[in-house]
């Protein structure tokens, strides 16, 4: 018989194990849910509210996937059955599967952050997941008058993307710069390092001046809680920041089908085998990407396409009872401070027993002070990046 496989989530990581799958073995019979017609990725969504990106060119459809063979079907997994190897889709369809294959990004820990429920989000957009609410954010930073003030609001621990949050304040920058250059940016964060942070402060204070101001958790930064009617914010210290557009991530878990299944800890996040990905909790059931800990793996779309191809290849391997491949994993963020000006970070990994190590002086950031010619390359890398990246998954 056929092996039946199941694919929750059609983003970075599930569209990525859909399709190598079959291209690897074109008589699997895989089934991939996810209820979006088109997938709109994060990646380059700061680059839209920074003016330099068409939302179009975000958004990827499943009809390559589908040409390949693989049968998509729209609609959203309600429950997961991992006894019985089955999975409940909100119409009331039935899957069944021998292997399952979750991957469904992160949802919001609403509430946490006192204020910020999913009404509040609809005030004061968190952004964090591309769509809608990418398309608000966008929205009020069109209708806010010129001299008005942007605050962003960071989180601490674990949550998408960890340089991401300095991107978008270098495009919202980039956007005030270009048409209301008397605007101010206070990024009020909730930590006192973040991800590349030499090269964003040069990078901002090369393009920007003094526009975008930084606030870490000594400096008073940590927001704990928000008034979205007010677009108010109040620190750990008591001070108030009003805002004219205000940007809160808020604190993130495992998509809730995660915990739903049975494969996330008390972290709210699914710990796996370093060397396959498959759940450390639930037998016969892997899980990708942000949904995962996978430290010290970012929570990256690269990072969910690499940890994809690895599941596959073991999940292939099992299945054919032949050895297991040795687990290689790699990532690369680029981030653009502004237009020809492209910053990176990146890192090769491998498993070592069930966790996840660096290889020693595999990776690293792009040099401080570095001369145009170099930054202009790094942009250049980024969109070939994401070319090349999209292309890979959706095709
Ligand atoms: P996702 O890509 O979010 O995919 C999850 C999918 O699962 C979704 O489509 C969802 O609809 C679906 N789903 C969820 N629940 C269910 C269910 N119950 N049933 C069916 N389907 C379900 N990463 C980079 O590598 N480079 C970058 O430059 C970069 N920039 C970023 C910028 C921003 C502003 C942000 C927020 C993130 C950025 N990222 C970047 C991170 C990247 O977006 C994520 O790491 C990546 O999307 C993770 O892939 P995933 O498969 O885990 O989840």
């Amino acid at each position: 018989a056929r092996h039946r496989i199941l694919v929750v989530g059609g983003g970075f990581g599930g569209a990525t194990a859909a399709r190598y799958l079959l291209k690897r073995d074109p008589s699997l019979e895989v089934t991939l849910v996810e209820p979006s017609q088109s997938y709109v990725t994060c990646p380059f969504s700061n680059l839209y509210l920074g003016g330099l990106r068409d939302w179009d060119s975000l958004a990827h459809g499943f009809d390559d996937l589908r040409a390949l063979g693989v049968r998509v079907v729209h609609d959203r997994v309600e429950a997961i059955d991992a006894e019985k190897r089955q999975a409940a889709l909100s119409d009331g369809t039935r899957i069944n599967w021998d292997r399952l294959i979750l991957s469904p990004g992160i949802d919001i820990r609403w509430g946490t952050l006192e204020g910020y429920d999913e009404a509040a989000a609809e005030l004061t957009p968190h952004a964090w997941k591309a769509g809608p609410q990418t398309q608000l954010l966008q929205r009020q930073l069109a209708e806010m008058p010129d001299g008005g003030t942007f605050v962003m609001v960071i989180p601490e621990g674990a949550y998408r993307c960890p340089p991401g949050p300095y991107e978008r304040a270098a495009m919202v920058a980039h956007y005030f710069k270009t048409h209301k250059p008397a605007s101010k940016i206070l990024l009020l964060d909730g930590k006192d390092q973040f991800s590349k942070q030499g090269l964003f402060q040069q990078g901002w204070k090369a393009l920007y001046g003094e526009m975008i101001e930084w606030v870490g958790l000594s400096g008073d930064g940590q927001v704990v809680r928000v008034d979205a009617r007010a677009k108010e914010v109040e620190t750990a210290f008591g001070t108030v920041h009003r805002a004219d557009v205000l940007n809160v991530i808020p604190p993130q878990q495992a998509g809730l089908i995660a915990a739903q299944a049975g494969v996330t800890d008390a972290s709210g996040w699914a710990p796996v085998k370093g060397g396959s990905f498959a759940s450390a909790l639930v037998e016969g059931v892997h899980v990708l990407g942000d949904a995962t800990i996978a430290s010290p793996m970012p929570k990256s779309g690269f990072a969910a396409n690499t940890q994809a191809k690895v599941a596959v290849a073991v999940i292939l391997a099992e299945l054919a009872g032949a050895p297991i491949p040795e687990a290689s994993y790699a990532n690369t963020c680029y981030s653009l401070i502004g237009p020809g000006y492209g910053i990176s970070v990146a890192g090769v990994y491998r498993a070592e027993g069930d966790a996840i190590v660096e290889v020693p002086d595999s990776g690293g950031v792009s040099p401080l002070d570095a001369p145009a010619s170099f930054r202009e390359a790094e942009a250049r890398y980024g969109e070939g990046w994401y070319a090349s990246i999209c292309r890979d998954i959706w095709g």
